[in-house]
């Protein structure tokens, strides 16, 4: 559809009987931004870039622009740097059977005492210190870490914005301090992904599809898919005991109860999960938190 587009404009601009014979004159009045043919192109690719997704370099400025008001909210990153390589290379594994495996993830443990872990996009992912405390081995910490890679990938916080249109066509934006019609415009729809992200929470079935993946994905890379679900049952029992949800994955997801009753039926995809891996060993040496 798109070639033939081209292909329509390219010959309307050259008449077929001079086609041969002038085509060079004409292909160099492509490089006149003022000629008649440079204009037709130039729409042409305006039709095309309209219809395109939100290129890799402005979803990544996007997504750093909510990673610290995410660092503001919850807390800067623990110093620990064999903690944070740790998580990075369990994040990384997963990230690398992911979906959307091509591009480059971070991870990062906040110094926060709030059960939470987010994503950002562009591939930014946080994980809470009180989140990982809870957690036993590596299959749990996978399980956390794929399902907010199961967010980046699927792009749920810049689908859930009601700008979402602006996003099309939109260009490559490299900087959130872009000026004008254009800045405006970037700023309320980064306003919408931070309420989403960190006040709101994703639509609900965001929520169970990156529970699906993450199962899915902890599978792949030779993890005990049910890790998941233990980590969601662990959350419900302190949810229970808990006063204060605010900010955490209580407080932003959809009930508990409700996610584990759907993994559990998920889980049937897996006949041989009790065969995969937990990695208890190399958790308990990496991660010191208690
Ligand atoms: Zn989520």
């Amino acid at each position: 559809m798109k070639y033939i587009l081209i292909l329509t404009l390219v010959a309307l601009t050259i008449p077929a009987d001079h086609a041969s014979a002038g085509l060079l004159d004409k292909l160099q009045n492509f490089s006149n931004p003022d000629s008649k043919e440079s204009k037709l192109f130039s729409g042409a690719t305006q039709v095309l870039s309209s219809s395109k997704e939100i290129d890799y370099k402005t979803e990544r400025t996007i997504g750093e622009s909510l990673a610290l008001e995410g660092i503001q909210r919850f807390g800067i990153p623990v110093k620990n740097e064999s903690l944070q390589q740790y998580v990075n290379l369990v994040g990384s594994a997963v990230a690398g059977n992911s979906k959307r495996a091509t591009i480059p993830y971070q991870f990062a443990v906040l110094d926060s005492n709030v059960q939470n872990a987010f994503a950002v996009p562009g591939g930014v992912i946080f994980v809470s210190r009180a989140l990982v405390s809870i957690l036993n081995d590596e299959s749990e910490l996978a399980a956390v870490l794929a399902h907010e890679v199961g967010h980046v990938s699927a792009k749920h916080a810049l689908k859930s914005t009601q700008r979402a249109q602006f996003f099309e066509g939109v260009g490559t934006i490299t900087a959130v301090s872009v000026r004008g019609d254009k800045g405006k415009k970037l700023a309320s729809a980064i306003g919408d992904m931070q309420t989403v992200l960190f006040d709101k929470g994703l639509d609900k079935e965001m929520e169970f599809e990156a529970d699906r993946s993450a199962m899915e994905t902890t599978y792949r890379t030779g993890y005990d898919p049910s890790a998941l679900i233990r980590v969601l049952e662990k959350l419900q029992k302190l949810e229970a005991s808990s006063k204060d949800k605010k900010g955490s994955w209580f407080s932003t997801h959809p009930p508990l109860s409700e996610r584990i009753v759907r993994l559990r039926t998920e889980l049937g995809k897996y006949p041989d999960y009790g065969a995969l891996a937990s990695v208890n060993e190399r958790f308990v040496t990496n991660v010191k938190l208690k």
